[in-house]
């Protein structure tokens, strides 16, 4: 599979301080705005969700969702299944478009941005990990995580050289000329996770990260991930229903009903 044929497949790509485990503990829960709450901050969030509607045929998915995130921090989107959450990331990452509300990433409306500079966006300053970890079967560990700066035209050599670095960083090194399929599932995911922090980018979207592993290797995928994060200042939102994956989030968003609600730690 050539680089531009292994595109349509990238591109849908929508601390160790650990929280205690016992999710809501310590946490204030509010009806005030992520908006409100920045605004009181200070600073501009970096991506900001308002008054977000999406409606698959009859079903409301969304009705009125507001979230902001800040640059760096990592926020947990919480609630049952069906309750919204991924809806929520892809609208979040301009995968969809909501049918009313607005999304705005670092100034600018992704609803207004025509589709090519948009999904320029989504492969330079944002980051993708999902359940499955969505690699490219035919393409080797060394390659997937190569794929993305390949796609943006950098040389076979440098980008394999900058892939290498990231596997060995996720304590993946010793598998980069495996293919998916000869790979734990522990191991694919710190794979994706290495393909989704290599180009740097400004925020990574998890939807169920850990989804598909047992507990001991969610941990470990868990806490590469935000360490990772912390150390090149990415902002992490991370979908989950689990309230120890969640644990490693500096705040969570409870979505119900297509509803959002803003929890923060005390
Ligand atoms: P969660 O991630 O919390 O499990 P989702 O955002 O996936 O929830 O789904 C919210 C609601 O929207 C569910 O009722 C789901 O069945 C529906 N939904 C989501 N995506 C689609 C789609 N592409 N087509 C039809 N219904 C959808």
């Amino acid at each position: 599979m050539s680089v531009s044929e292994s595109e349509g497949a990238f591109a849908v790509w929508t601390d160790e301080q650990r929280r205690p485990s016992t999710a809501g503990a310590g946490r204030r829960e509010d009806g005030e705005s992520a908006t409100e709450r920045s605004e009181q901050s200070g600073t501009a969030p970096l991506l900001n969700a308002t008054g977000i509607v999406k409606a698959f045929g009859p079903t409301k998915a969304l009705d009125g969702a507001n979230m902001a995130v800040h640059a760096g921090e990592v926020v947990a989107v919480m609630g049952p299944s069906g309750s919204g959450k991924s809806t929520m990331l892809h609208c979040l990452a301009g995968i969809i478009q909501p049918d009313a509300g607005t999304v705005m990433y670092d100034g600018r409306d992704l609803g207004a941005m025509p589709d090519q500079p948009r999904s320029t966006l989504r492969r330079t300053e944002f980051g993708f990990v999902f359940q499955f970890g969505q690699l490219v079967p035919e393409l080797t560990c060394v390659e997937n995580v190569a794929l993305p700066m390949r796609l943006g035209g950098m040389r076979r050599r440098e980008a394999e050289a900058k892939a290498r670095d990231w596997l060995g960083r996720l304590e993946v090194g010793d598998v980069a000329s495996k293919r998916p399929g000869e790979v734990s599932g522990g191991q694919g995911q710190r794979v994706a996770v290495a393909r989704a922090l290599v180009t740097g980018p400004k925020v990574i979207f998890a939807d169920e990260p850990t989804g598909a592993l047992d507990s001991l290797n969610g941990e470990h995928v868990m806490r590469m991930l935000t360490e990772a994060a912390k150390e090149t200042g990415a902002a992490v939102i991370l979908v989950t229903h689990e309230p120890r994956v969640a644990a490693y989030s500096d705040r969570e968003v409870i979505v119900r009903d297509g509803h959002t609600r803003q929890v923060e730690f005390a």
